[in-house]
This record gives structure tokens, sequence and C-alpha cells, in this order.
């Protein structure tokens, strides 16, 4: 490839919406034939809302709120805004938390007002032996039958609630799954998020291919098995949670309304985080190689 030829396709490339790092980019960028896609943030907005709090008896639902707000108002996971936004939505002002921490994939941890408080999925319970009651994995388990993202909230050792959250596909995704199929590439939609919501949003966007249910350092590995098939792998993400998979895959594209971390292990920035400049990308390494011996 002559340099001159791939400068012109990195320039054609700004003009698309597309940042690419370097000219070599285009050339991986060429052989692409799977392109592995992040869900929440990537296919769907990111920006979730709070929809049902379902409580255990010996709480409230204000109780929890306050709980589960302050603990997540510290979190920029887009499940965390919507339980924070939601929370203050229906109860006001919420109290500080202290020692916040975040476990990538499962959930939060802090102290508020002197209660140690979890906000995650189930698994992330089982690490601390929290027990839930047959009525609350009733209500995840009807949630997540709808598409949605249960989120349990616990203190003293019991799930004390599980809050109902949901995301919504982006008005593009479709469209950009479809383009992605006319060029050959097979589309699989890779999340940490439960198999009923990842489904919901797969048969939504086109996809027929789905791994749920991963952690956040598996999606390496989801990426890896896929290339020990032979495949040439593209991922697109936007998370601190995609950033290992954006890095090991052939071509990892990012969007650009994402985190630093995923904009910097990308090979390729999709500025406006419209999934159709993957497909624009692609098409242009294609064109643009095409035309150098
Ligand atoms: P995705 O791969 O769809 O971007 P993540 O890997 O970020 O999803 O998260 C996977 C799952 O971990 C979420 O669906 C949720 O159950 C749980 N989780 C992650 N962060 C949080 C948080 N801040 N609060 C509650 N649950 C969380
Ligand atoms: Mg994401």
């Amino acid at each position: 490839a002559t340099p001159t030829a791939l400068l012109v396709g990195t320039g054609r490339g700004a003009q698309l919406g597309i940042l690419i790092k370097g000219p070599e980019v285009l050339e991986s960028t060429r052989r692409v034939d799977t392109v592995v896609l992040d869900k929440t943030g990537t296919v769907t907005t990111g920006r979730m809302s709070l929809l049902e709090v379902h409580v255990a008896s010996g709480t409230t639902e204000a109780e929890v709120l306050r709980f589960a707000g302050a603990v997540e108002h510290s979190s920029e996971h887009p499940i965390a805004k919507a339980i924070a936004d939601g929370a203050r939505e229906r109860i006001g002002e919420l109290p500080a938390a202290e020692e916040f921490r975040n476990s990538e994939g499962l959930g939060v941890t802090a102290v508020v007002e002197g209660r140690a408080v979890i906000a995650g999925r189930a698994a992330f319970l089982a690490d601390w032996s929290v027990t839930i009651d047959e009525n609350l994995a009733q209500a995840k388990a009807a949630a997540e039958a709808r598409g949605a993202t249960a989120v349990f909230v616990a203190w003293d050792g019991v799930a004390r609630a599980v809050l109902v959250v949901a995301d919504t596909i982006k008005p593009t995704s479709a469209e950009a799954v479809a383009g992605l199929r006319a060029l050959g590439l097979r589309p699989v939609l890779l999340t940490g998020d439960n198999a009923g919501a990842a489904r919901t949003i797969a048969d939504a966007a086109g996809i027929t291919e789905v791994v749920a249910e991963v952690l956040p350092e598996e999606k390496v590995a989801v990426v890896k098995r896929l290339q020990a098939e032979g495949r040439v792998v593209a991922m697109i993400g936007d998370g601190v949670n995609d950033a290992a998979a954006l890095a090991q895959a052939d071509l990892g594209l990012s969007m650009g309304t994402g985190t630093d971390a995923a904009i910097e292990a990308g090979d390729l920035t999709l500025v406006r985080g419209d999934l159709r400049a993957a497909v624009d990308a692609i098409r242009l390494s294609r064109r643009t190689l095409g035309t150098i011996k």
C-alpha cells in the first residue's frame, strides 16, 4: 500500500466522522470478517431509566432508593445514572457515600450512613454471600424475560430490593447491522448483561449471534476464541470494560461518545457514536485499498 493513497483514505474518514489512529489501520479494516458489538452504549443509547422498584419485606421503597441512589451516585455506569437520577426524582436529595468501590461488570459497594450497601448483579451478591428471597428472584426473572436489567440492592447480608432498569436501541443500529451484513460481515452481540436483555436488543438490531453474561475480563477471551477460529475480528465498544477487547481485536472501533479508556484502546473512533460510521469505515478501507497495487 502506498502511504499517499492511505492518507487520502484517512482524510475522507474525518469527513465521515471517523478518526483513524494511523494509515496502517485501514489495512486491518479491509480483512475483517466478524464484527463483535458491545451492547450497552454501543448498540443501545446507554441512557437507561429506572422503571420499577420491588422491595423485600422489612424495608421501604424510600429507604432502598436512599441507599441505592447514594451508592450509584459515584458510578459512571449507565445503570448507575438511571438509579441515581430515578432515586433523586422520587425522594429528592441523596445522602453522601464513603468508601465507594466499583467492580467492573458486576456492581458497586459503598458505605452510606454507616451501612455497607451493595448494588449489582446476582453473581456479585453471591461473592458477598448475600441471600436473595424468592419474591426478589421472581422480580428479577420477570424483568429479564421482558428484556430489562435487574439490579439487586443489599445490606447486612440480605438482598433488600430489585431495581428494574431498561435501555433502548439506537435508532440507527438496525440499519448499521444490515450494512455490516451487506458487506459480508458476521455481527456478534457481546454483553455483560443478562441473556434476556441481550436477546431483546439483538432481535431489534437484527443480530442472531449473542454472547451474554460475560465478565469484563472474559470479553477479551471471546475475541481471542473467534480469532483462534481463524476469524479476523473487529470489536466495537464504548466502555472501560471493553478496552482490553478493543486492544485484542484485529481492529478496535471505539464510540466517540464513550469512555477515554475505550477511545485510547481503539484503532479508530466513531466520532458521533453512530454505528453506521463503522460500515462507512469498512467500505472506505476496501475502496481505498482496492485502488492500490
Ligand atoms: P455491558 O457489557 O452491557 O456494557 P457491563 O459489563 O458494564 O455491561 O455490566 C454487566 C452487568 O453488571 C450489568 O448488566 C449489571 O447487572 C452489573 N453492573 C455493572 N455496573 C453496575 C452498577 N454500577 N450498578 C449495578 N449493577 C452494575
Ligand atoms: Mg458498553
